[in-house]
C-alpha cells in the first residue's frame, strides 16, 4: 500500500460515519482570533473555544513542487479528497490532468450516501474536488454538469447538496435541476425546507445565485449549522455516509480583508463544529475531522509595531461591511459620522467620516469602512490572497488520535481511505 507509513494509532472500532469539515482559508490566525473575539472581558480568564478544544494537530499545504509552496482551494481540497498532491486550479485530477478517485467515490462504492454542504455555490473548488474531475476549477458549468452525469455503479456521487449556486444549475443552455427532479431528486430553494426533508429520496438545495448571503446579513440560524444537521440526519443508514461540511466563506472574507465578516463565519463554523462534536460524542461509529486549506490575507492580530488586537469594535455591527457600503452608496446625501456611528456600532468622529468624502461608488466605502474597523482593532493583512503557513486538524470520535501529529494535507485523506478499507 503506498502509505503504508501510515498506521491506525486509535484502538477503537473504525468509523462507519465519516463527517470532513473544511474551514476555506482558516488559518491559525483565524481561530485564535476567534477566541478572542469570543472572550468574556468580564472574566479574568481567556475562555477556550470549540477549536481549542478539537485541536489534534498540523497539516502543511503546499501543492505539488515547483508552485511556490502557496496552495489555491482546488489543489489543496484535491489533496484532502485524494491522497494526491496535484496543480493549483486542479479539481480532481493529478498533474497529467489524469481523473484521480475521490473520497466520495470510494464512500459510493462502497454502499455508502455521501452529501455536501457549503456556503458557497455547490460546484466551487472544495466541493467539486470530492464529486468531480476538472483541469480547471473555473469551468463551473461543466462541474455542475458533471453532478448529474457523472455516476458510480449507476448512482449519483453525491445523496445530499446544500449550498448556493442557482445560476449554474438553472441555464440558458440546460436545466440541471428540472433534470435532478426528473431523477427523483427533492429540489428545495427555501432554507426553511430543511427541516422537513423526505428521508428517502435524495436532495439537491440551493438558496442562492452564488454563495449563500454573510453570517452578519443573517437573522435566522446560521446557515452552515442549519445545512449539516440536515445533511447528518438526512444521511444517517445502516451502511454510513461520508460527508463535507465547509464554511466556503471564511475565505472569502480573507481574500476581502474584512475581518468583521471573518469572524462571523467563524462563529457560524464553531457553532456548526460544536453541535456536530456532540452528535459524534454521542455515539460509537462516527469520526469528525476539521481542518483549513489553507490561510487566506495573511491575517495578523495586531499591526504596525502597536501591541494590541481589539475584536470588541467587531461585536456591534449591524449588517455586513459590504451591506452597509452598498446602502450608504445607494443615498442622495453624504455619509456622515453619526450614520457610520449607527451602522458600526462603535464611534467615528467628524474626521473620520470625512475621510469618505468623494467615494460614492459601493466599493470604495467599502474599502474605507475595513480601513476604519482595522484601525479600531488594529488588524494587520499582507495578501488579498492565500499564504503558505500550516493549518491545524481538529478531531474526535472513532480513529480520531491518528491525526494526532504534523502531517500534510494528503495523509489526511489517506486516513480517511484507511478507515472506509476497513468497514
Ligand atoms: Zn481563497
Amino acid at each position: 500500500m503506498v502509505w503504508a507509513d501510515l498506521i491506525l494509532t486509535a484502538k477503537d472500532k473504525l468509523a462507519k460515519n465519516i463527517i470532513m469539515v473544511i474551514g476555506d482559508g482558516m488559518g491559525p490566525a483565524y481561530t485564535t482570533g476567534y477566541r478572542y473575539y469570543m472572550d468574556n472581558i468580564n472574566t479574568p480568564q481567556v475562555e477556550t473555544t470549540i477549536f481549542d478544544k478539537l485541536l489534534t494537530g498540523m497539516v502543511s499545504t503546499y501543492p505539488v513542487n515547483s508552485q511556490g509552496y502557496v496552495t489555491d482551494s482546488a489543489a489543496a481540497a484535491t489533496a484532502l479528497s485524494t491522497g494526491y498532491k496535484t496543480y493549483n486550479g486542479a479539481i480532481g485530477v493529478d498533474v497529467n490532468k489524469k481523473p484521480l478517485l475521490t473520497l466520495m467515490e470510494r464512500a459510493k462504492q462502497l454502499g455508502k450516501k455521501t452529501g455536501l454542504v457549503v456556503t458557497s455555490q455547490i460546484n466551487h473548488a472544495t466541493p467539486a474536488a470530492y464529486f468531480s474531475h476538472n483541469e480547471s476549477r473555473k469551468n463551473y458549468n461543466e462541474i455542475a454538469d458533471s453532478y448529474f452525469d457523472d455516476k458510480i455503479n449507476g448512482h449519483f456521487k453525491a445523496n445530499l447538496m446544500l449550498g448556493g449556486g442557482s445560476k449554474y444549475f438553472i441555464r440558458p443552455d440546460r436545466n440541471l435541476v428540472s433534470e435532478f427532479k426528473q431523477a427523483d431528486f427533492q429540489y428545495i430553494d427555501d432554507l426553511s425546507k430543511l427541516t422537513s426533508l423526505n428521508k428517502q429520496q435524495p436532495v439537491l438545495g440551493l438558496f442562492a445565485e452564488v454563495g449563500l448571503p454573510w453570517t452578519l446579513d443573517n437573522k435566522n440560524e446560521n446557515h452552515l449549522l442549519a445545512m449539516a444537521k440536515a445533511g447528518v440526519r438526512h444521511l444517517e443508514n445502516n451502511e454510513g455516509y461520508v460527508l463535507l461540511v465547509e464554511a466556503s466563506q471564511i475565505d472569502w472574507a480573507g481574500h476581502s480583508n474584512d475581518i468583521a465578516a471573518a469572524m462571523a463565519e467563524m462563529q457560524d463554523l464553531a457553532e456548526t463544529l460544536t453541535w456536530l462534536k456532540n452528535y459524534v460524542e454521542n455515539r460509537d461509529d462516527t469520526l469528525l475531522v476539521a481542518t483549513a486549506d489553507h490561510s487566506t490575507g495573511g491575517l495578523t492580530l495586531g499591526a504596525n509595531g502597536d501591541y494590541r488586537w481589539q475584536p470588541e469594535f467587531l461585536k456591534n455591527l449591524t449588517a455586513s461591511p459590504k451591506s452597509i457600503a452598498t446602502k450608504l452608496a445607494h443615498q442622495n446625501t453624504a455619509i456622515s459620522a453619526q450614520q457610520l456611528t449607527d451602522a458600526l456600532g462603535f464611534i467615528i468622529t467628524d474626521q473620520e467620516a470625512n475621510l469618505f468624502i468623494g467615494r460614492s461608488d459601493e466599493k470604495s466605502i467599502y474599502e474605507q469602512i475595513k480601513l476604519l474597523i482595522d484601525s479600531r482593532t488594529n488588524t494587520g493583512w499582507t495578501s488579498g490572497g492565500h499564504t503558505g503557513i500550516d493549518v491545524q486538524v481538529f478531531a474526535t470520535g472513532n480513529g480520531a488520535k491518528a491525526f494526532n501529529r504534523h502531517q500534510t494535507n494528503t495523509d489526511i485523506a489517506k486516513q480517511l481511505f484507511l478507515v472506509l478499507e476497513g468497514n
